[in-house]
């Protein structure tokens, strides 16, 4: 792709935001990215992820262009960043629960079935409980905050000029791109917030090498390892954009899908808990909106790490190019 030559204004420093200052940086464009809260992350979304990068099982309720998209979301976090953990996805059921993961085997690909035997193997402290497991070996996980971390040194390192504690429309840019997640609802009247509570907790004695999500007819749930004895278990789906606290039901499922899934977790430690809102248009897909030299990045619903990377690089074609992949460009004046 030729070197870049435009000033460009990133509004949002979120995982949205961040890799598009990243790669527009590495285009050679020059870039300031601005974010409202003075604290890095502080006002954002992003940090509440899993961050499961999860195409094949989000394919049970997503449209495939999440997994058409994710295959390269995957690609791009391991090239970039050496926290990229690839060690698949499992998915489990209670023996009582058999049926579901029949029926999660149907509506996904990429998986191949593990006998509990082999789930043992695997992952040896669930072995006996489960009535088998799918392995997703193609997906990946990370600690979201590292990440973010990460990103933004390395969008710093790249040249972008950062502006904290900064909410104003950016003046004077060839291009503003517009990432400011459920805040653009000024903007983007069917955007949504979904929100989604979770509990990071620490334990010593359950060692996971790879997100599990266990199936259940009311409430899956899932528990992702960050590293260092933390896990993030997550997470409910919700229509309301409330934010803070999480309720006294959703701590109970949220904690009994861990003890169902490993009672060592019993003296696992609460770090920490809280519920954040998922920007989401009605269709739950990501859309970028170009409106003459102002574009929008939004609607990453449950799939903001795993698509941020992609929705990058097509924005960055975009500007070369002019050229607009149809499945993810909107031009509907009524989306704007
Ligand atoms: C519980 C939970 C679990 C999740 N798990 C996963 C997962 O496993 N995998 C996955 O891929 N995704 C997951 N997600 C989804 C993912 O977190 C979101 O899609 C993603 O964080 C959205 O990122 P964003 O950058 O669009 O928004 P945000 O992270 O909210 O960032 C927007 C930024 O814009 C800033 N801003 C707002 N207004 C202005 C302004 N006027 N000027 C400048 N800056 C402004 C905000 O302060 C904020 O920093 C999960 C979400 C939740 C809640």
């Amino acid at each position: 792709m030729a070197r870049g030559t435009h000033s460009i204004a990133v509004r949002g420093a979120g995982v949205v935001g961040l890799w598009q200052a990243l790669v527009l940086a590495r285009q050679g464009h020059a870039v300031t990215l601005y974010e409202r809260s003075a604290q890095p992350f502080a006002e954002a979304c992003s940090p509440y992820a899993g961050a499961m990068l999860a195409p094949r099982c989000e394919e049970e309720s997503a449209e495939s262009i999440i997994r058409d998209l994710g295959k390269r979301g995957i690609a791009v976090w391991r090239e970039t960043y050496p926290g990229t953990v690839a060690n698949g996805t499992l998915v489990v059921a209670l023996h009582r629960d058999r049926a579901e993961l029949d029926r999660f085997a149907r509506m996904t690909g990429g998986h191949q079935r593990l006998s509990p035997a082999e789930l043992g193997a695997a992952e040896p402290g669930l072995s006996d409980r489960f009535a088998g497991a799918l392995l997703y070996a193609e997906e990946a996980h990370l600690a979201p905050e590292s990440a973010l971390r990460f990103l933004l040194d390395a969008a710093l390192a790249e040249g972008v000029a950062l502006r904290l504690g900064d909410s104003d429309m950016p003046k004077g840019a060839d291009f503003v791109i517009d990432c400011r997640g459920l805040a653009a609802k000024d903007a983007l009247p069917s955007l949504r917030g979904v929100r989604g509570e979770r509990i990071v907790i620490k334990s010593r004695e359950v060692n996971l090498a790879r997100p599990v999500r266990l199936l259940h007819p009311r409430f899956p749930l899932y528990v992702v390892p960050w590293g260092d004895g933390l896990y993030m278990i997550g997470a409910t789906v919700i229509e309301s954009e409330e934010i803070g606290a999480i309720t006294l039901r959703s701590a109970l499922d949220l904690l009994a899908a861990a003890y169902a899934l490993d009672p060592a977790f019993a003296e696992a430690e609460i770090v920490r808990q809280g519920a954040s809102a998922r920007p989401a248009f009605p269709d739950n897909r990501p859309r970028i909106i170009p409106r003459k030299g102002y574009i929008y990045v939004n609607g990453l619903y449950r799939h903001g790490f795993l698509l941020a990377p992609v929705l990058a690089e097509l924005v960055a074609v975009y500007l070369d190019t002019g050229s607009t992949d149809p499945e993810v460009f909107l031009e509907d004046p009524a989306q704007r």
